[in-house]
């Protein structure tokens, strides 16, 4: 850092004594931090009391806007003021505009907005400064002689702007004398405003450099210099979506003429003054594994260095991701015990073992994608296409006809194989559970141990995990098509399609993985930048029918449907993405009016997946569903069980047992009667169990609930037990409906005895309660209702409980009125 000089004395809030006043001037440090000290009240022209600053103490405390904060020292130091008497602070009133008075006290401090000029070489930097300064440096190809900047001074309006002329550079890692000196210089000198100049007609390599001033979180404005080259060559620029993407103005220039250097200006102190609205900061995302190791890192900063606002923690955590030695060395000094170091190079190994690649080539790649993705949505090449790549493979996914179809084939093809592949390890799962319950039975003595190994937990948890390979495939082809890049470009085609529904492009993602489970799917939604966008699409994932849900569909719809059965389980499925679209489209207009937020879809370089990666990610995924099996489910399946199971004894219930006995004890019987009539009265008695046990009673006590929506009680808590997880419905009808039916070549004994079940009571007593319109009622229900407990959690941790709250309420109204619908359907035709 040593050839960037310093900055003239000036005075900061931590120099203002106890009880004198101060006028802010202006805040350095990086983005978030002079974010965090506006929402503060830090603002320019803003006054400030010092109440407390006893020289060795902090933090100091201070009166701002009616209000008392305290700021660290060595925040303070970080706020420039102009000292001012009690009585001026008294008289002086800023309401964010400059009046007289504000101009009066700040005077020249305060007009003054450095900016530094950062672009590649020959892009028309020094031609831009001397345009605007007046002054008549060499235009040229810079030689690289001397490393140094040459500073002008430019009138606007009443404002002074300081431009600094930079060196070209490509870009600002360590590698070359002129890229370390930019980046020093922005990172010590805290320009008010960085004017990045890039050459319109070379956007791709101009850009580059862009994604790492963003990196770097520094106030921003583009001029888009050589306007003339790219009207020339006939290309079309949509500058103003380019500008929202990237979250600062963007002015086209043609600096060679002058062209555009006012309306720089103009922004520029728009931007200085806080008037600019589309300002905002983005992050460029670096896909799933480099962003958890940059997570990592920053967790790590924030326990061990105290940086101050200084500089962007995430911008540090990347470099040193990458491997960049001054950045490294930069930290090394806040960081005593060289922890953050050790932390950065264990993620640095972890990636590059992953990916068989350098760090800092990967995180290059993630920010030309960033480019492309940007440039594809704003960019339209003209006639000239010898300076683009002749053929490019994103010019046919991304197709406008194309496209479409090949993501369709490739969504088919996954859930094909899911389904099919995974059809053989879940009947081998089946029957082994099948054989270890028939074992525990032989083994064990009767009693209650047996019962709740056999019934409750082999066969609860059994049902469950013999769906656990259709999970893996699943995430196993998501881990595939994102590793590829492919995703990518499947959430950039369904970008467009999406914002018409109030979402965004990335919600694609976490909806495709919601049809494995919710819960990775709504840790997916990470990757989207807006907290808007974000909630609309984890409010709305739990609509995508996860797997858990299939078995109650497969096992209602072979049971009551013999006709087009693929076209109702489809059916089913459009509901929830209709719902969750229309959620979106409701919540969208009531909760998050007038956004709207446009993002870069980054197009990440296409890679050749690994197997070692995919199981990698699908392990990722599906560690969320192996927890809850083992946690969640096994823990309902013995609450349910257990409350199913007890009492074991009641009047009735004894008096079916005594009437048995008597039975068996009757010498007068011929056996084969006597075991029918044995057989009968223990079905009746365990009916009667079942009715008297607690489950029963709280599911008649609900079942009024679910009587409009043609439910029986025994269907009421199976819902009920789902809450836990959708797939203790299925295990809880197969308790709640037990039987002695034999199973045949079309339906299981399940299927049979609700096939034959009828209402024991009520007006439609002797009817069969299962009918076609019930059972898609049900299915329509167990679809919209109640997320599990697991996806709920991951819906407070990624939002607050507020939303966890709307979630719950909301989704299990929409399901009592929907079912409610398909009744009142059913009753008109
Ligand atoms: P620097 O290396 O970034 O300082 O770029 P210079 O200002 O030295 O400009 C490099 C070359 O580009 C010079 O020949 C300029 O005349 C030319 N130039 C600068 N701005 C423009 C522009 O907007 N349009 C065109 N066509 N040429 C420009
Ligand atoms: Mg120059």
């Amino acid at each position: 850092m040593s050839n960037v000089e310093s900055k003239d004395n000036v005075l900061t809030l931590a120099d203002v004594k106890t009880g004198e006043y101060g006028v802010i001037v202006r805040i350095t440090g990086h983005g978030s931090f002079r974010h965090r000290l506006m929402e503060m009240g830090f603002v320019r022209g803003e006054k400030v009391k010092v109440i407390r600053n006893a020289p060795l103490r902090d933090p100091i405390e201070y009166e701002i806007m009616g209000g008392h904060v305290s700021l660290r020292r060595i925040e303070a130091r970080r706020v420039e003021v102009v000292p001012v008497t009690e009585e001026v602070a008294n008289n002086y009133l800023f309401h964010g505009t400059v009046t007289e008075d504000t101009e009066r006290i700040l005077g020249k401090a305060g007009k003054q907005i450095n900016v530094a000029l950062v672009g590649n070489p020959n892009c028309g930097k020094t031609s831009f400064f001397n345009h605007a300064t007046g002054m008549r440096e060499k235009v040229g190809n810079y030689s690289g002689v001397t490393v140094d900047s040459k500073v002008g001074y430019f009138k606007y309006k009443d404002y002074t702007i300081a431009l600094a002329d930079l060196p070209g550079t490509y870009s600002l890692t360590e590698y070359t004398p002129e890229e370390l000196y930019v980046r020093q210089y922005i990172m010590e000198q805290h320009p008010d405003i960085v004017l990045n100049i890039a050459d319109a007609s070379n956007l791709e390599r101009n850009l580059f450099l862009t994604t790492q001033l963003i990196d770097m979180n520094v106030p921003m404005v583009m001029a888009l210099n050589m306007y003339d080259e790219l009207e020339k060559n006939g290309d079309k620029l949509d500058i103003a979506t380019l500008s929202e993407l990237f979250g600062f103005p963007i002015v086209p220039t043609v600096s060679s003429r002058g062209t555009g250097i006012e309306e720089v200006m103009a922004r520029i102190v728009d931007v200085y003054e806080n008037l600019e609205e589309h300002t905002k900061h983005v992050h460029i995302n670096y896909g799933v594994d480099l962003e958890r190791a940059i997570d990592i890192i920053k967790e790590d900063m924030r326990v061990h260095l105290d940086l101050s606002g200084a500089y962007s923690t995430r911008y540090l955590a990347i470099e040193m991701l990458a491997g960049d030695k001054v950045i490294t060395e930069l930290v090394g000094k806040f960081d005593d015990d060289g922890s953050v170091a050790k932390v950065a190079a264990e993620q640095r190994a972890i990636i590059e073992k992953r990916y068989n690649e350098d760090a800092a080539t990967i995180v290059s790649g993630a920010k030309y994608g960033f480019v492309r993705g940007a440039l594809l949505e704003t960019f339209k090449q003209g006639k000239d296409r010898s300076k683009q790549p002749a053929y490019s493979v994103d010019k046919i996914l991304t197709n406008r006809w194309l496209g479409f179809p090949i993501l369709i084939f490739f969504l088919w093809f996954m859930f094909q194989m899911t389904f099919t592949l995974g059809a053989y390890p879940q009947a081998w799962l089946e029957s082994f559970f099948g054989w270890l319950g028939e074992v525990t039975t032989r083994v064990l003595p009767d009693g209650i141990v047996k019962d709740l190994l056999v019934d409750g937990i082999i066969a609860g948890v059994g049902g469950v995990c013999s769906f656990l390979p259709n999970i893996l495939i699943l995430f196993f082809f998501i881990s595939v098509l994102e590793d590829t890049g492919y995703m990518a470009r499947a959430a950039f085609i369904m970008d467009k399609l999406m914002h018409r529904m109030g979402l965004h492009g990335k919600s694609f993602i976490p909806y495709i993985i919601g049809f494995g489970c919710s819960v990775p799917a709504i840790m997916a939604t990470r990757t989207l930048e807006n907290r808007k966008d974000r909630i609309l699409t984890i409010i709305t994932v739990p609509f995508m029918s996860c797997s858990a849900r299939l078995p109650v569909y497969l096992l209602l719809i072979s049971a009551f449907f013999t006709k087009h059965q693929g076209l109702i389980l489809t059916s089913i499925y459009l509901l929830g993405i209709v719902m969750a679209v229309v959620t979106s489209l409701i919540v969208k207009k009531a909760a998050f009016k007038h956004e709207r937020d446009q993002f870069v879809m980054e197009l990440p370089p296409y890679r050749i997946p690994t197997f070692r990666n995919a199981v990698i990610h699908m392990w990722d995924k599906s560690v969320q569903y192996l927890k809850k099996m083992g946690t969640v489910i096994l823990v309902a399946t013995v609450i349910i069980w257990a409350l199913e199971y007890f009492p074991q004894h009641s009047p009735a219930i004894d008096a079916y047992t005594a009437q048995i006995e008597q039975v068996e004890a009757d010498g007068t019987l011929d056996e084969g009667v006597k075991a029918e009539r044995v057989a009968q009265l223990e079905l009746d008695r365990s009916a009667c169990q079942i009715e008297n046990s607690y489950i029963g009673r709280f599911g008649k006590f609900v079942a009024p609930v679910f009587r409009p929506l043609g439910f029986d009680w025994q269907m009421g808590v199976s819902l009920i037990t789902g809450f836990a997880a959708k797939e203790i419905v299925v295990s809880s009808m197969g308790v709640l409906y037990h039987s002695d039916a034999e199973a045949d070549e079309n339906s299981s004994a399940l299927q049979k005895s609700l096939q034959t079940h009828t209402w024991s009571s009520g007006p439609d007593i002797g009817k069969p309660v299962f009918t076609p319109w019930v059972a898609f009622g049900y299915m329509v229900f167990i679809l919209l209702y109640f997320p599990c407990v697991a996806a709920l959690t991951a819906v407070k941790r990624e939002s607050n409980g507020k939303w966890m709250l709307f979630t719950a309420v909301y989704t299990t109204t929409v399901a009592w009125l929907a079912a409610f619908l398909v009744r009142l359907i059913s009753m008109a035709v």
